[in-house]
């Protein structure tokens, strides 16, 4: 049966993800004294990260359980309820929106979506050897975060078309070492791209079809061969996890991305999205930025609908 949380009220804002955006989200609305609850289901993308090295304030780097530890920590201390769980559903009813949790409804004013986004994983590869290899650094998702790492190493992109493409000639700027492994069948590339490719010295391969540690490097199984690389980068897309905004009316873009405006409101009053969910750089200072300029339109545009008083 469904029944409301015991301790429900109308919160000003339910936050949904407690990642970088939405916790840093949290921290900004508790301070505006503001009622918030967070919802999580466990999953950041920062969790994977065994240490951030170009996160500003962290010389000696940080892992991402760290940094989500210490926000979670700062969120409560000013207020905010942090709960493990699902939203399963969100509608939208008078002015109101009400959110699914296990059996339990939660409502409140305002909704902020914080809900990320999952890499896709390479299917030749057990989730044993996946955990392994990301933690070891012989398996990396993000260029951008820790391609510095890698610089002069060798370099396998586990990908094609324009997103494989893109991140074989991105890491180019870090190695002369890199090849493009084609995740199934033959690699989709145009003829300019293979032309840039190759003008840029990147080797292509075909095929993958298993993945393994090999004392320590990643080892490709391509065209009946094994190539050993210091390290493995997927360029297989994401997940969004934007449906919750699409079931209450959120205009997404192709990919599903939700969209925004400048102060990261959706085009259904109420509702606000920040972090990986929308369109933008996929960073933990990005999500932060994106999630205090969230909650300060959440705050202001609550006070232009009832002045705030204490
Ligand atoms: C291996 C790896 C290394 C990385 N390294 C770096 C780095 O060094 N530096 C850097 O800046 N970035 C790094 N990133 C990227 C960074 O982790 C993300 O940009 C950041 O975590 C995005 O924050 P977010 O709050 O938008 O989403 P997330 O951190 O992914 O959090 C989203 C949360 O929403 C929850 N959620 C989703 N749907 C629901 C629902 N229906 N109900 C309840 N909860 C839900 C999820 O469980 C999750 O906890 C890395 C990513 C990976 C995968």
């Amino acid at each position: 049966m469904e029944r409301d949380d015991p301790s429900s009220q109308i919160l000003d804002c339910l936050i949904v993800g407690s990642g970088p955006a939405g916790l840093t989200a949290a921290i900004y609305l508790t301070r505006f004294h503001l009622s918030v609850s967070i919802i999580d289901s466990g999953k950041s993308r920062a969790t994977l990260i065994p240490l951030s090295r170009n996160h500003a304030g962290f010389p000696e780097g940080i892992p991402g359980t760290d940094l989500l530890a210490r926000m979670r920590r700062q969120a409560a201390q000013y207020g905010a309820r942090l709960q493990n769980g699902e939203v399963s559903r969100l509608s939208h009813e008078a002015g109101r929106f009400i959110g699914q949790i296990g059996g339990s409804t939660v409502r409140a004013r305002t909704v902020l979506l914080a809900t990320g986004v999952t890499n896709r994983r390479p299917a030749m590869m057990d989730d044993a050897c996946h955990d392994q290899a990301l933690a070891t650094g012989l398996l990396r998702y993000c260029p951008i975060c820790d391609g510095y790492e890698v610089t002069d190493k060798s370099i396998a992109v586990l990908g094609t078309g324009e997103r494989g493409y893109k991140e074989a000639v991105f890491l180019r700027s870090y190695s002369a070492d890199v090849t493009l492994v084609a995740p199934e069948g033959e690699h989709q590339l145009t003829a300019k791209q293979r032309g840039d490719l190759a003008a840029a010295g990147v080797a292509l391969l075909g095929h993958c079809t298993a993945i393994r540690i090999v004392s320590d490097r990643i080892a490709l199984v391509s065209e009946s061969k094994t190539r050993c690389f210091d390290t493995l980068y997927p360029a297989l897309g994401s997940e969004i996890h934007s449906q919750l905004g699409g079931a209450v009316g959120a205009d997404r873009t192709q990919d599903g991305c939700l969209i925004v405006d400048a102060h990261q409101r959706t085009n259904v009053t109420g509702l606000y999205a920040a972090g990986d969910v929308v369109l933008g750089l996929d960073q933990i200072s990005h999500a932060m930025g994106e999630g205090g300029v969230a909650a300060t339109t959440i705050r202001n545009d609550l006070a232009e609908a009832t002045p705030l008083r204490r």
